[in-house]
């Protein structure tokens, strides 16, 4: 039951991502490779008064890698640059393993990827996009 609703997530933001396309007012863009799959996925985020207003990401990838992406825009924009690491932080301690319920809670839908932590070959498809905002915002920070 809760494996199915995790994939419906995951399967409704590949055939219906919001947040796959340019940015043009976008401040700042970074790319991030995952050689090990072949996916290409570049983040572009519009910073202002240190709030994320708006992004986007464009590129390749598996369903895997677009689904975080696009589930991870979703989740940071219209936060501050600080929430948006917090969030980054929390997922990497999910796709550790070492997350807690009130953090999962957090993370919202982004929490439909946790089994991909028993799945190590696809761990770095899920952290590409938030391995990718944590360069691109201590980068513009
Ligand atoms: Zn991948």
């Amino acid at each position: 039951m809760a494996d199915n609703f995790y994939n419906e997530v995951l399967l409704d933001h590949n055939l219906h991502p919001q947040h796959l396309h340019e940015l043009p007012c976008a401040t700042c863009s970074h790319a991030g490779l995952n050689p090990s799959c072949g996916d290409e996925i570049t983040l572009h985020l519009q910073i202002r008064n240190g709030m994320v207003e708006t992004g986007s990401y464009t590129g390749v990838g598996c369903a895997i890698s677009q689904a975080s992406a696009d589930i991870m825009l979703d989740l940071i924009i219209g936060r501050s640059k600080e929430d948006a690491l917090h969030l980054a932080e929390l997922f990497k301690k999910m796709i550790a393993g070492e997350i807690t319920d009130d953090e999962l809670d957090e993370l919202e839908e982004a929490g439909a990827l946790q089994n991909i932590s028993k799945m190590p070959a696809r761990v770095k498809c899920a952290v590409l996009a938030w391995k990718t905002l944590e360069l691109l915002l201590h980068e513009n920070g």
